[in-house]
């Protein structure tokens, strides 16, 4: 598989022959990848926040694909990390079906829960990982929610292969705000990607495109 603009992709370790484990949404608080991330700057990638963010990307891919063996398999994981100390405070996945709402998304989820979990509308500080690149409803809401940075796998375009997707690129929503929030990728896109041809995730693809209103 080519990508020419997979300027990041440097792995292609497989995880999706993981435990299966019922993957949803999980709250961390223990302190993990504590590397510290240096403040974020547009076109100014440093080799050592490259190369967390391709670590962070991993264990992300990782956990997602725990869905991948569960009767609800999604290729869409999100997770909320500080972007300075690295701490872990939020994942999910995608939960649109589970919970009858179309907003449910890894991101907006991941979002709505941190918020909660810090009792504040703000997430300054912190620093959005996806598996696939936010759509303009996740990116808008990650802007609402002051985020830092955003840092995705697969692209949109990748998405759009296997149903509907809004193809805005999230760098587009972000150059129209007034708000600030880096958005950096892909990274790890192969690894990524990976979770949408996963065979069970195809066949789920099929279901989901047979039983469209
Ligand atoms: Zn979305």
């Amino acid at each position: 598989m080519r990508y020419p603009e997979a300027a990041f992709v440097t792995s292609r370790r497989c995880f999706l022959r993981s435990a299966s484990l019922a993957a949803t949404t999980v709250m961390f608080s223990e302190a993990q990848f504590a590397q510290a991330v240096p403040q974020a700057r547009a076109n100014a990638v440093s080799p050592a926040k490259s190369a967390v963010d391709e670590n962070r990307m991993r264990a992300l891919a990782a956990w997602t694909a725990l869905t991948l063996e569960t009767p609800n398999p999604v290729p869409y994981g999100a997770e909320i990390v500080h972007s300075q100390s690295g701490e872990r405070l939020m994942r999910a996945t995608n939960a649109v079906g589970q919970e009858h709402d179309p907003s449910a998304h890894a991101e907006v989820r991941a979002i709505r829960l941190a918020c909660s979990q810090l009792n504040s509308y703000s997430l300054r500080g912190y620093t959005l990982y996806t598996t696939c690149e936010p759509c303009p409803m996740c990116m808008a809401c990650a802007l609402w929610a002051r985020l830092d940075r955003v840092v995705y796998g697969a692209t949109i375009a990748d998405a759009a292969r296997f149903g509907h997707q809004i193809l805005i690129p999230a760098t587009e929503i972000a150059k129209r705000s007034d708000m600030t929030c880096v958005v950096e990728g892909p990274v790890e896109r192969d690894l990524c990607f990976a979770l949408f041809t996963n065979p069970n995730m195809q066949n789920t693809f099929k279901r989901w495109n047979s039983e469209k209103p």
